[in-house]
């Protein structure tokens, strides 16, 4: 009898089911049990292959989507890796607008898988013409028989994580998760997630990532856009200049702010202590622990999960190159430890 050949049909089998790893080294005199939720090992290496992959089977089912169909979307990267990397496997042709705030790495790797890309100007607001939002919405009209993912206010987003995210999390801890921390960029990890989470305990406690310059944690707080909040910042994929319609709010119990400087060297810090190879939203969530921690928000009791979203590799040409930290005076910031480090 011939031996049964043990074999994904393709790539997209592999999305999702991603592992939780404890946190030893980088918590060490933390209180509480921390663990990662490490979305890099999705085949795209980050978290969006859920919604990229869970968006267009619904199209799909719909009918929406057909054979030759155009899919476009706006996305700092990995949104359209992750849609690009689909795609491939599905015969669709696919068109990303993308903020030139954007690494090199991840504008090569789109084109590298196929994608038309559009690099836009970042720092425009989100209804200037020229901004990728108004840039995907006229190519969507321009292109026949082509559907817009729209991922900030897409439902499916929260949908593809309540359905995989949570269910994953929740079995993973054995129901024992006390605290859920992520990064809110769309806001549909956090929100997604959170709904599942809480529909099984109410009590566990939600707690977003945001960056200084972004709206989110103010709009939590006061339901008011304030626009004051609003400036450059060079973590990318996290916070917002507009208001998430794929962020359920009411969901997220508080929201913290992390600066682009600690958050780069929380990501380094990972990686070195770990040997988790992780992205600059990463450092965020990481950095958040540490000032969750220094709140005194966690007791011995506290199981933590903390999602990872991407994989280092797409920021070789920033947080992990030196020069590119000292160009933005990062350097300056270096940890005590670090400096008796270089000293030595
Ligand atoms: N990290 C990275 C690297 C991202 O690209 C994104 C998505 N913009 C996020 C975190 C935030 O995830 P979400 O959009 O689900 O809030």
């Amino acid at each position: 009898m011939k031996k049964e050949i043990k074999a994904y049909n393709n790539i997209l089998e592999l999305v999702g089911n991603t592992p939780l790893v404890k946190l030893n080294k980088v918590t060490k005199g933390f209180q509480g049990n921390f663990y990662a939720k490490v979305e890099a090992f999705n085949p795209g290496h980050s978290a969006k292959d859920r919604i990229a992959l869970h968006i267009i089977e619904e199209a799909e089912r719909k009918g929406i989507l057909t054979e030759g169909s155009t899919i476009i979307e706006t996305t700092s990267g990995n949104t359209g890796f992750s849609i690009a990397m689909a795609s491939i496997i599905k015969g669709y042709d696919c068109i990303l607008a993308v903020s030139s705030k954007s690494s090199k790495d991840k504008i090569d790797m789109l084109r590298s898988m196929g994608a038309k890309v559009y690099v836009c100007p970042a720092h425009v607001s989100a209804d200037d013409p020229r901004s990728y939002y108004e840039v995907a919405k006229r190519l969507h009209k321009e292109t026949k028989g082509s559907i817009y993912i729209n991922q900030y206010f897409n439902k499916l987003n929260i949908e593809a994580h309540y359905k995989s995210t949570g269910p994953e999390i929740w079995e993973q801890t054995g129901g024992r998760i006390t605290h859920l921390v992520a990064c809110s960029g769309t806001g549909g990890t956090i929100s997604g997630t959170a709904r599942f989470l809480k529909e099984q305990n109410p009590d566990v406690k939600v707690i977003g990532v945001d960056a200084f310059g972004s709206v989110l944690k103010k709009y939590h707080e006061t339901g008011k856009l304030d626009e004051k909040e609003i400036y450059p910042y060079r973590i990318e994929g996290l916070g917002k200049n507009l208001i998430p319609g794929a962020t359920d709010f009411e969901i997220i119990d508080e929201y913290i702010k992390v600066t682009d400087a600690d958050s780069a060297h929380a990501a380094r810090e990972v990686s070195r202590t770990e040997g988790m190879f992780v992205g600059y939203t990463s450092g965020a969530a990481m950095q958040a622990l540490k000032q969750l921690n220094e709140a005194g928000e966690f007791d011995g009791n506290s199981i933590v999960v903390v999602v990872f979203p991407d994989h280092g590799s797409r920021y070789m040409s920033k947080i992990y190159n030196d020069q590119w930290m000292e160009d933005q005076g990062f350097m300056n910031t270096i940890s005590v430890e670090e400096t008796q480090e270089i000293q030595f």
